[in-house]
C-alpha cells in the first residue's frame, strides 16, 4: 500500500488527489493519496508527516502553500534544483534520509516547451521574458528560465521580495521591476520586445476568476507568448484576453500534471501516462467547477 499525500494550507480545492489516484491505478499500484491541511504555525503536525515518511508509513508528500520555503530547515537533504530555486514541492526518503526536491522547475520548462513548440515560437536564447510574481512559484520559473538562456525580469508589487529573488535565483542576471511601473512609459517600451510573459500570481484564480495581473489598458508585447500558472479556471480571463490580442496563451494544467508525474516516479520508481494524468485533472476540474459555482 503506497500512501502519498499534500501538505498545505488551504488544499482542498486540490487536484493532486485525482491527478495521482489516476496514475497509481494505470501502474497497477495499491495505494492513495490524501490530503494533510497542515497551517504554517503547526510544527508538531509537519513533524509527525515528516517522521511517517522518514518511517516509511508515508512513501512521498507533495508540499505547498505556505510550507514550501519553511519545510528545506526540517529535511536532511536538497536535490541541487530544490537548492537553486530555494523551494520544496516534494519530500521522499532515499537511503534512510528526507529528501526535499522541487518538480515546478522542470515541470514547467517541459510544459513550456511543449506549448512555444505547439505554436512555432522559439525558446531561449536570449530572448526576454516577463515574471508576474515573485513568489514560490516564481523562484521556479525564473530559475528554469534562466538557466535556458532567457532574458528575465521579475515584475512585483514588493520589490524587495523580487530583489530577493534575484539575488538567490542563480548565476545569471534577474533584472527586478516594480508591478505598479508596468504601465510605465519606459518600462513598456523596453517590454515591447518580450517574447514570454509568465503570470505566477493567483490573480485570476478561483473563485476571483474576474480577476487579471495584466494592468487594463496595458497592450500585450506583440511578439509574446504567455503563460499562466493558474489552472483554475482552465481558462483564465488573462488567457482569454492575450488570446483575443493574438498572443498565444495557455493556463497551467499542463505544468501542474508535468510536475506531478516527476514527483511520482520520485515515489514510486514508474512512469505513469501523462495523458491518464491530464484527463484525471481535467475531469476534476469541471466536477470543482460545477460544484463550486
Ligand atoms: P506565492 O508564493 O503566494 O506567490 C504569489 C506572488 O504573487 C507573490 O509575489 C505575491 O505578492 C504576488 N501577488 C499576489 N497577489 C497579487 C496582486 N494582487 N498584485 C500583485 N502581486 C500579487 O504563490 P505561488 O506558490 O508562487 O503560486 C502562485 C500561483 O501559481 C497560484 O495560483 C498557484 O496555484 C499557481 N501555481 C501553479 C502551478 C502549476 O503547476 N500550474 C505550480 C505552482 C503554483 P505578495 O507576496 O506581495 O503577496
Amino acid at each position: 500500500m503506497i500512501r502519498l499525500g499534500l501538505i498545505g494550507h488551504p488544499v482542498e480545492h486540490s487536484l493532486s488527489p485525482a491527478i495521482h489516484r489516476a496514475a497509481l491505478t494505470a501502474c497497477g499500484l495499491e495505494g492513495d493519496y490524501t490530503l494533510f491541511p497542515v497551517v504554517v504555525a503547526d510544527h508538531a503536525a509537519l513533524q509527525d508527516l515528516l517522521g511517517e515518511v522518514r518511517t516509511g508509513g508515508i512513501r512521498g508528500l507533495n508540499v505547498t502553500i505556505p510550507h514550501k520555503r519553511t519545510i528545506a530547515s526540517l529535511l536532511d537533504t536538497l536535490t541541487p534544483t530544490a537548492t537553486a530555486v530555494g523551494a520544496v514541492n516534494t519530500v521522499f526518503r532515499h537511503d534512510g534520509m528526507l529528501v526535499g526536491d522541487n518538480t515546478d522547475a522542470p515541470g514547467f520548462l517541459s510544459a513550456l516547451r511543449n506549448f512555444l513548440h505547439s505554436h512555432d515560437r522559439p525558446f531561449g536564447g536570449g530572448r526576454s521574458a516577463l515574471i508576474l510574481g515573485a513568489g514560490g512559484s516564481a523562484r521556479a520559473v525564473a530559475y528554469t528560465l534562466t538557466e535556458s538562456g532567457w532574458d528575465v525580469t521579475v515584475a512585483a508589487r514588493r520589490v524587495e521580495q523580487a530583489r530577493r529573488l534575484a539575488r538567490e535565483i542563480a548565476d545569471h542576471d534577474v533584472h527586478v521591476i516594480d508591478y505598479a511601473d508596468l504601465p510605465a512609459a519606459p518600462v513598456r517600451d523596453r517590454l515591447a520586445a518580450c517574447a514570454l510573459i509568465v503570470n505566477a500570481t493567483p490573480i485570476g484564480m478561483f473563485p476571483g476568476i474576474d480577476g487579471s495581473p495584466w494592468p487594463e489598458g496595458l497592450p500585450f508585447p506583440p511578439r509574446a507568448a504567455l503563460y499562466d500558472l493558474v489552472y483554475v479556471p482552465r481558462v483564465t480571463r488573462l488567457v482569454r484576453e492575450a488570446s483575443a490580442d493574438g498572443v498565444p496563451a495557455t493556463a497551467g494544467l499542463e505544468m501542474l500534471v508535468e510536475q506531478a508525474l516527476l514527483s511520482f516516479v520520485r515515489w514510486t520508481g514508474h512512469t505513469p501516462s501523462r495523458d491518464v494524468m491530464l484527463n484525471a485533472a481535467k475531469y476534476q476540474l469541471e466536477a470543482v467547477q460545477c460544484c463550486d459555482s
